[in-house]
Order: structure tokens, then C-alpha cells, then sequence
């Protein structure tokens, strides 16, 4: 069938093509193709940004508060309790300062997808102007020290430490915590603030740990290899032959630097990116200084309403992202009216159609343009955007290698093998990814034992149980910032806001009335799962006939992750829970909660 308005497109050609796509593939692994960075690959999780961790005497501590974790969520959290002159925190941080993402993701190209001036927190409080409308990671990196010094973090802060051990004692109504340097510290209430994309993957390729040239994983950039900086001038790279696997968002942004310094690239795609127009540009000073005070939340927010569907006089944001909401937005109002589902599918398909031509626009061999079009529904994966990616494959020294949906076949001590073709390589880059809504307990790596003494492990066999994403009952006084069951914005920033000064009201409100501990009930935790089962199911049903990624568990959910799902009512109702909750004093999660006084 074709279309009247656009007669060279066949929708249900596309359609039968995309379904074919997703179906090549689709593995029986699923989940279980990945290796994370441990046993015999641990030596890929080093810290090439602090290779010589400092020595320092265990530390015995009794705290109020106890913070995994260094990162957005972590750091916004403190803040906000010091905002409340609450003193008494000690954050412990695997990383050697802060930032979180933005120390450990320093690849060459790096910056933020989200438009900086709402994505980089707290830039009115700071003074902070970010040099681009996307900043260099760097510089969102410094933004995270200059926070952290700002609100006196790094006092009490314990560096290159991981959490290992969190335990509840009934009689002193604690935590004890255990790291891997022997710290033993009691804390009234921890925050588990360890990261969305804290743990990244490699493919389990067979032969990966034999290859002889240099590889990492991207967020362990190894420079002492290529040279240079997130700025670029890999001057190291000069006379090698380099591979990057993986087209997220992550190689997006590194293989226009590489392309630039190696002397060969050679970039081994599973599947195309859909890369629209990033259209970066150096911040307006004038214009920037020129913002009326309180001008960064209603940003956030204009932000967060148009990517939640909700239209607005103005789109403040304006750029490639905001623009595909915008028509999301008028596609929920025209659903809402009754228009038909297959006219509203077209529409979709129209947009990816865009992104293909500006494929053939930009890239002139034919045959790399065609293996570079992406064929599945747009938010089928993260929108991939970028003013340099589709032209490198314009110079001569970048080859694409598509693997036709089937990945990378093996790697050799001298390079990677695909469709029976060795390619001798001096480095191997594996932009292959971040742990996403996996189970709690693996990506973090904490062994968490509550009331009774139930381990989290158990508690969550068959899926996470948590009351607003943050809590869950016989783990009292414990705060787990993370994505499954919370309400999130495409902004992460916006979310860590909101959940940040949540936990920190409710530790404030404990500190100052007394409780000792806080929980919710089963019963409150089994309505709230309820609920955002009930309205995250359009969203999973949309997932499922996705082409396989992160966000949709590789295509082939595990039982025990059936529960691991955003909260469904979007970021905008989950807030008002929050806001509600906080508005009645926390009286009815309270009167739902094992309320100790001590
Ligand atoms: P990703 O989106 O998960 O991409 C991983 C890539 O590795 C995919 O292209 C995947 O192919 C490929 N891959 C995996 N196994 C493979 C194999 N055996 N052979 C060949 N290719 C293989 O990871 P990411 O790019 O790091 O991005 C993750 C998320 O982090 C993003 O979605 C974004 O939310 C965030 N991020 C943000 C920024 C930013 O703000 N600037 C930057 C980077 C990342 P398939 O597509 O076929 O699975």
C-alpha cells in the first residue's frame, strides 16, 4: 500500500521490514549475551583517571546518613539535606571525586544529549554557565566538584571505596556498613544512589580475553594508549588500526574523534543508530546572563511538560529532541480525538523516514548509506543525535563493518572477526553499555540484609517491590534512588531532583520528630507495584515489538525482571505523588509505615 500524501512510501513494506529486523535480531540469551566488568574481566573496570588508589586507615563512624554513591543522585541529595543544616553525611564514592557518570565517562567526544542549560544541575545557585548549549562532559564534570565544594561535601567523604555490606540492626536502629577497605560505619539512613548506567557490559564474545593490542570498555577511556583528552588530539593513535563496537549514543559521540587521529577505523555495527540533527552551538553570553531569576526550573519543566505530552505555549528548548515530543504531543491530542491508530503509526514511520534520508543526504557510498539506515520505530532505542557522526563515513580511512543484525562473531589475539574476515586491529573500543533496570542487587554490587535478617535478594526474587521507586518494607531507613517503579523524565537530571529533595524532607522530617525508622508496608508497596504495572503496560507493549536494546531487556525479559519497570504515569503524576506525599507531612506513608520512635 502507498500513501497519497507520500507515494513512494510503502507503510506496510516498512512495517513487514521493520518486524524482519527485530527478528534477525533477536537472541535466545537475551540479557545473558552481556559479561560485566568482573572475575576475569575486572581488570577492564580499572580507573585509568586515578590508576594508584591512595592509602588511607580504615574508618570507624557513627553517622546520620550514609550516601553510596557520588553521582548526580548522590551529590543532589546531600545538597539538599544540607539545605535542611543537616551536617552529619558521609558519602562513599568508587570513583576518586565526584560526578558519578561524568567522572567515570571520559571517552573522547563526550557531552551531555539533554540540552546542558537543563540538564547540568543547579546552575543559578553556582553561577555556572555551560560553554555549549550540550557541554563537553568535562565541564559537567566540574560542575559536579564545584557543587560538592559549594555545599562542603567533600568533608566527610570517603573516596575509591566501595560499598560492600549493608546490614539492619533491630536494637540499635541502624545500618551497619561494610566496604571493601574495612570501613565499619553505623548510619541512621542510607541512600543508594549508585547509578542508572553504573555498570557497564561487554558482549560475551568468545576470545575477548586474548586479543594483544590495547581495548576498554568507553567508560575506562584508556589515553595513556591514545593520547589526548575528551578533547580530542589522540595523538596516540597516529599509525594505528582502531575498532569501536557499538552505535549508541556512546559510539555516536567517540567515533568522530577516533576517526580524526587513528589511521584506520574500523566501527562494527549490530544496528544503525537513528542520528537526527544535534545542531550544537556555543552558549549566547548575553542571552544567558540576560535569564530572569527562577528561570532553571521553569526550563526543567517546559522540558519535562512537552516530553510528557503536554503542550505549552513555547517550546524553550527547541532543539531536535523537544521537536519530536512537540509532535508526540500532538499525536496524544489527536489520539484523544479519535484519530485513527494506523494514521498516528504512519506519522511515526514519516519520522524515522526523515532520519534515513538525512542518512543518504549525508553519506555518498551507497552501499554504507543504505547499512546505516535504521529500521524500527523511534523510540524504539534512545535518539541517537550528531552534526559529525554520519560524515566520517565520508573519509577514507573509516570503514563500516554491518554485521547484519548478528554482532561480532569473535575476537583474535590480533584483531575481530566478522562474516569470516579477520580484521588485524591495535585496539579494540567496546562502546557496548550500561546495565539498564537489571537487578538491583548485581549492578550494584551490595549485599543488603534488613529486618529478620532478609536479604534484598530474596526479598526481590520475583522482581523489585517498592513503594514510589525509593523504599521497600523490612528495609527500614533505606533509600534506593534508581529508575524501576519511579516516574521518570527523558531528563534524568529533573527526576534526580525531584527524588533527591524527596528523601532528603522525609530524613529531615525523621531527624527532627524522632522516628527512628521509616518503611513502608507491604500493603503499600503491593498498590504502588500494582499501579505501575497497570500503567506502564501501553509502554511494555510497545517495547516488546521492539527491535532488542536496553530498554527492552535484549527482547526476551527474564521472569525475575518482570516487575522492573518505570513507573507508567509518566514523570509528571509521579512527582505529584511525591509532592502530596511530602504536602500531608508524610502522614500517609507514616500511617502505612513501621513508625519507631527511639
Ligand atoms: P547502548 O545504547 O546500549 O549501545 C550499545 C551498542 O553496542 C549497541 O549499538 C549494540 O548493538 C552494540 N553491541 C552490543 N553487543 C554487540 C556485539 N556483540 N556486536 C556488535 N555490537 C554490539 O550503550 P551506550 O551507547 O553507552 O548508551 C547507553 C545510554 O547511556 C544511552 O542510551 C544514554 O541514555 C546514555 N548516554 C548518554 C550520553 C549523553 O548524555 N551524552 C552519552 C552516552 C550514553 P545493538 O544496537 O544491536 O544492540
Amino acid at each position: 500500500m502507498t500513501d497519497s500524501v507520500t507515494p513512494d512510501i510503502d507503510f506496510d513494506a516498512l512495517e513487514k521490514r521493520y518486524t524482519e529486523e527485530r527478528e534477525k535480531r533477536l537472541r535466545a540469551d537475551g540479557l545473558g549475551q552481556y559479561l560485566s566488568l568482573s572475575g576475569t574481566f575486572s581488570s577492564f573496570d580499572a580507573d585509568p583517571n586515578a590508576p594508584t588508589a591512595f592509602e588511607r586507615e580504615p574508618v570507624e563512624r557513627r553517622t546520620d546518613i550514609v550516601i553510596i554513591g557520588g553521582g548526580y543522585g548522590g551529590l543532589l541529595t546531600a545538597v539538599q539535606l544540607r539545605k535542611h543544616n543537616v551536617t552529619d553525611i558521609t558519602i562513599i564514592e568508587k570513583g576518586a571525586d565526584f560526578g558519578g557518570t561524568w567522572y567515570w565517562n571520559r571517552y573522547p567526544g563526550v557531552r551531555c544529549d539533554v540540552e546542558s542549560y537543563i540538564y547540568v544541575p543547579m546552575l543559578e545557585e553556582t553561577g555556572f554557565v555551560p560553554s555549549e548549549k550540550y557541554a563537553k562532559g568535562a565541564e559537567i564534570y566540574e560542575q559536579c566538584r564545584l557543587i560538592a565544594r559549594k555545599f562542603d561535601l567533600y568533608r566527610d567523604a570517603l573516596f575509591q571505596t566501595i560499598t560492600k555490606t549493608l546490614a539492619w540492626n533491630e536494637t540499635t536502629q541502624r545500618w551497619l556498613v561494610r566496604t571493601n577497605r574495612g570501613d565499619t560505619i553505623e548510619a541512621r539512613f542510607v541512600v543508594s544512589a549508585t547509578g542508572v548506567y553504573s555498570s557497564p557490559k561487554l558482549p560475551k564474545i568468545p576470545g575477548i580475553e586474548a586479543f594483544e593490542g590495547a581495548s576498554f570498555h568507553t567508560s575506562r577511556w584508556d589515553y595513556a594508549f591514545t593520547g589526548g583528552d575528551t578533547d580530542g588530539n589522540l595523538t596516540g593513535l597516529k599509525g594505528k588500526k582502531v575498532g569501536v563496537i557499538g552505535t549508541g549514543s556512546t559510539g555516536i559521540q567517540c567515533v568522530p574523534p577516533v576517526a580524526e587521529y587513528a589511521d584506520e577505523l574500523y566501527l562494527f555495527q549490530r544496528t544503525p543508530a537513528s542520528v537526527d540533527i544535534r545542531g550544537n552551538r556555543p552558549t549566547d553570553i548575553s542571552w544567558f546572563k540576560s535569564l530572569p531569576s527562577g528561570w532553571e526550573t521553569e526550563r526543567v519543566m517546559n522540558f519535562t511538560l512537552w516530553t510528557s505530552g503536554v503542550p505549552q505555549v513555547e517550546d524553550m528548548i527547541d532543539d531536535s529532541m523537544s521537536n519530536l515530543c512537540r509532535e508526540t504531543a500532538a499525536q496524544a491530542v489527536a489520539r484523544s480525538e479519535g484519530v485513527d491508530e494506523d494514521e498516528l503509526n504512519k506519522a511515526e514511520i514519516l519520522r524515522m523516514e526523515r532520519v534515513r534520508r538525512r542518512v543518504e543526504a549525508i553519506v555518498k557510498d551507497k552501499t554504507t548509506a543504505e547499512a546505516l539506515k535504521p529500521y524500527f520505530h523511534y523510540f524504539c532505542k534512545r535518539p541517537g543525535f550528531s552534526d559529525d557522526y554520519l560524515q566520517v563515513f565520508n573519509r577514507r580511512n573509516v570503514t563500516l563493518v554491518d554485521t547484519g543484525g548478528n554482532g561480532i562473531e569473535k575476537v583474535t589475539p590480533r584483531g575481530i572477526v566478522v562474516g569470516g574476515r579477520e580484521y588485524e586491529l591495535d585496539c579494540i573500543v567496546y562502546a557496548t553499555g550500561f546495565d539498564f533496570m537489571t537487578s538491583f542487587t548485581r549492578e550494584s554490587g551490595l549485599s543488603i540484609v534488613g529486618t529478620g535478617g532478609r536479604s534484598l535478594e530474596e526479598h526481590w526474587s520475583h522482581g523489585a517491590k517498592t513503594l514510589f521507586g525509593m523504599q521497600t518494607n523490612g528495609f527500614p531507613n533505606l533509600f534506593l534512588l534508581s529508575m524501576v517503579q519511579a516516574g521518570m523524565s527523558v531528563n534524568y537530571r529533573h527526576s534526580a531532583d525531584e527524588q533527591s529533595k524527596y528523601v532528603a524532607d522525609l530524613i529531615f522530617h525523621c531527624l527532627k520528630n524522632e522516628v527512628g525508622a521509616v518503611e513502608p508496608t507491604a500493603e503499600a508497596v503491593e498498590e504502588w507495584v500494582g499501579l505501575c504495572m497497570e500503567l506502564s503496560g501501553p509502554n511494555r507493549r510497545f517495547h516488546e515489538k521492539c527491535t532488542p536494546s536496553y530498554l527492552n531487556f535484549e527482547g526476551n525479559r527474564p521472569p525475575e525482571l518482570e516487575l522492573n519497570a518505570p513507573f507508567g504515569g509518566g514523570p509528571l503524576a509521579y512527582f505529584e505523588y511525591l509532592e502530596k506525599t511530602k504536602a500531608d507531612g508524610f502522614k500517609g506513608l507514616l500511617e502505612f509505615t513501621r513508625h519507631v520512635v527511639k
